[in-house]
């Protein structure tokens, strides 16, 4: 049922009241924000729902987050069991504003100051030692805790609305790619929680670049759309988790070395220059299905062009033109998610570079594949 709930000049939201329920009989519902946000009787209640230990799904600029009240351990437990999470996967904490980093951090180090400065609100999680008001169970037993400042409105208006930080990581079942609309939260979360907050798809479609401050050099654990080079010209040397670029080494966000992102069939991904791309698709696409199996891909659109005519449109999933980065991140997950219902049995994914935001690209790309890469060039195996 879809009825409209309410309507203001600056305000409208409509509500869909969806009948999925799981064993405790729990509805879930998704309430429609328009921006801009203003004062929202639906954020505050979403807010006294946090408040009072439940969870709310809600939209950022990168993906949609699973939100509970990041000082309550019980609530955040039940982010843990919503998810099926491991319990060392620390949360990361949401704040509404500067004032809300010194609640949570017992030091903001001069570096993390240049990036506040910087970079926030926006697509970037801040590593720094935390306050004891903060619990273990939601930092896996870390001294530190992990801060991030969403620029979108309807997130950081929840978080004043709930008046305290909010803890959240994506809003997807554990191991599965990220949700970057209400509807892909609603395939993972339906019966699981209350209520999911849609606020259109996100703009930037990748998780936050994750900078641990803590130390004296600051270190990227996880990349993302703020990008080494941008944190580059704010500090100077910035350093890469060695565990991003080889296997073999513990990652220092310790949810880094869980499967993520994974779509159910089997990936591929295909590494080289896009010149070579076309013709290496028309090549592992008809070797595969020589051997009967069902095909789909992930590609730009140059090679959708290409290949057009060796699989049926539903098995082509198309993420942007080659060289626009930004909406390769933005259509990435909803690409690899568009193959939950359908019959491909193994999929191969178009690679891009590794510079600026194609590092966060590649890096999800390369972990929903399991790290196998094919040479566009040569067809072998690179790792
Ligand atoms: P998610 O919110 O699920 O997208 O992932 C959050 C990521 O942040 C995981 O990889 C965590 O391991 C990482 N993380 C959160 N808090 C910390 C911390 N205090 N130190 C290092 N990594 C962290
Ligand atoms: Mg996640």
């Amino acid at each position: 049922m879809i009825g409209s709930w309410c309507s203001g000049q600056k305000v409208r939201y409509s509500f869909i009241n969806l009948s999925r329920k799981n064993d405790a009989g729990m509805e879930t519902k998704i309430i429609k924000i328009d921006k801009p946000v203003n004062q929202a009787p639906a954020l505050l209640a979403a807010g006294d729902i946090i408040r009072a230990g439940g969870l709310v799904a809600f939209p950022t600029e990168t993906v949609y987050g699973l939100g509970a009240n990041g000082l309550d351990a019980a609530a955040c437990a039940a982010i843990y069991a919503a998810k099926g999470r491991p319990s060392d996967n620390p949360l990361i904490l949401h704040v509404a504003d500067r004032a809300m980093v010194d609640t949570i951090a017992a030091a903001v180090t001069p570096m993390a100051e240049k990036l506040l400065a910087a970079f926030c609100p926006g697509p970037i999680t801040l590593i720094l030692p935390k306050k004891p008001v903060v619990p273990e169970r939601i930092t896996g037993g870390l001294g530190t805790v992990g801060i991030r400042m969403p620029e979108d409105d309807i997130a950081r208006a929840l978080i004043r609305a709930a008046g305290v930080p909010i803890a959240a990581p994506s809003a997807n079942i554990s191991g599965r790619p990220s949700p970057t609309t209400a509807a892909l939260v609603y395939r993972d979360m339906a019966g699981r929680i209350p209520l999911i907050l849609d606020g259109g798809p996100c703009t930037f479609g990748v998780e936050s670049t994750i900078v641990d401050c803590s130390g004296a050099t600051a270190v990227i654990l996880r990349p993302g759309a703020v990008t080494r080079e941008m944190l580059e010209e704010v500090l100077g040397r910035v350093e890469l988790d060695p565990a991003l670029v080889g296997e073999g080494t513990t990652p220092r966000a310790p949810g880094m070395k869980y499967t993520h992102y994974a779509p159910k069939a089997p990936l591929t991904l295909l590494a080289g220059a896009p010149s070579m791309m076309a013709s290496a698709f028309r090549r592992e696409i008809t070797k595969r299905q020589l051997l009967g199996h069902v095909v789909g891909v992930i590609v730009s659109e140059e090679v959708a062009a290409a290949i057009a005519d060796l699989l049926p449109a539903e098995l082509l999933a198309v993420y942007g033109r080659q060289a626009d980065l930004p909406s390769i991140a933005a259509h990435l997950y909803e690409a690899l998610r568009s193959f939950d219902l359908k019959p491909a049995d193994c999929l191969l994914a178009e690679g891009t570079t590794e510079a600026g935001l194609g590092l966060a690209i590649m890096n999800r790309l390369h972990k929903a594949s399991g790290f196998r890469t094919l040479s566009a060039k040569t067809g072998a195996f690179v790792k």
